[in-house]
């Protein structure tokens, strides 16, 4: 059964934060839409548990959804990552975003219980850049984890690097490196200042698409995200922006679930949870058709343009609104 939002969108993808700690402390980091939540390293006892994440995949996976991505937080401080992906459905097709420190010593055991895919966080090929943005001292430790990954068969792994100031002359280098190694894709994505703030580190982010269409021995336009895959030198490098871009929202097909277990239909919102705990199936089950057909696209429907600045859409804001203001 497919549930459809009413701009058409139905919801083929699920992404789930297992947990908001984090080893890393990225300056950029939008914690899943959440801000910086983050807490100490410790289990906290507000994460969902393994049985919680399950009982909620095996509901959404009575709505033809076909992916489930475990993010975070850092998804891999969880003890239990191999038996919950062990426990998904086997419909589900089951990738990870991690920062790939615990991939050395774990890959092996996440594919034999069932992972089909990695990406890894790397926003740039200098240790002191690296360090600088994730405020960590792990950057050949990521290095490992991407090898790893490699080698455990997660190919292509796809590595993650947020564009903005302080890693956008990394650029060059990335696509080379990906292009000289087996087993590796770029995945660009555009800083997005909505939760993290700091608009000012924003680049722009056309330029990229206009320098990887000069380098790009092809350039293939994917139907999902209208995103385009520039591949060079043998290396596919793809560009996610979503920032003031209302053709990416009409195509978004993902809902959320935050760690501690509350369905979120827009990473930008937060006005649009919906807790899922100490509830039945059939309740978890009406709570998420309720998040779907209830999502908006947020740039063009929810955000709208108006003399060149992106403003609410007073429809979705009449409960805040005064009287005097309703005009
Ligand atoms: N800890 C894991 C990791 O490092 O990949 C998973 C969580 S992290 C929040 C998931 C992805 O969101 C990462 O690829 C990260 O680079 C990206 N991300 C976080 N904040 C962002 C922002 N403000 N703009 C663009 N991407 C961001």
């Amino acid at each position: 059964m497919e549930v459809t939002d009413e701009f058409g969108r139905e919801v083929t993808g699920i992404r789930v934060s297992l947990t908001d700690r984090c080893n890393f402390d990225c300056v950029y980091c939008h914690n899943e839409g959440l801000g910086d939540t983050r807490g100490p390293m410790d289990p906290q006892d507000d994460e969902m548990s393994a049985d919680e994440v399950v009982r909620l995949l095996e509901v959404v996976s009575e709505f033809d959804i076909e992916a489930v991505k475990f993010t975070g937080g850092e998804p891999m401080l969880r003890n239990d990552l191999a038996e919950i992906i062990r426990r998904t459905p086997d419909q589900l097709e089951t990738s990870l975003t991690t920062n790939g420190t615990f991939l050395p010593d774990h890959a092996d055991e996440l594919v034999a219980a069932g992972l089909d895919r990695v990406n890894v966080s790397q926003d740039a090929l200098d240790p002191e850049a690296f360090a600088a943005v994730t405020q960590s001292g792990a950057y050949d430790r990521v290095l490992e984890g991407v090898n790893a990954a490699v080698e455990a068969g997660l190919t292509p792994v796809k590595l993650n690097m947020v564009v903005f100031e302080p890693t956008a002359g990394y650029i060059p280098e990335m696509v080379e490196h990906v292009a000289e190694s087996d087993g590796l894709q770029l995945q660009l994505i555009e800083y997005m200042p909505e939760i993290a703030g700091h608009p000012e580190w924003a680049i722009d982010i056309e330029r990229v698409h206009e320098w990887l269409a000069e380098q790009a021995d092809r350039v293939e336009r994917r139907e999902m995200h209208g995103r385009a895959r520039y591949l060079i030198g043998g290396g596919l490098v793809e560009i996610v922006d979503p920032v003031e871009n209302p053709s990416f929202c009409a195509n978004c097909h993902r809902v959320r679930v935050t760690h501690d277990g509350k369905f979120k239909g827009c990473l930008n919102r937060h006005d649009d949870l919906r807790s899922t705990g100490d509830m039945s199936k059939a309740e978890i089950r009406e709570a998420f058709v309720e998040t779907v057909t209830q999502r908006v696209p947020y740039y063009g429907e929810y955000l709208v343009k108006e003399e060149g600045e992106w403003v609410p859409n007073k429809e979705y804001q009449q409960h805040a609104l005064l009287p005097a203001n309703d005009d």
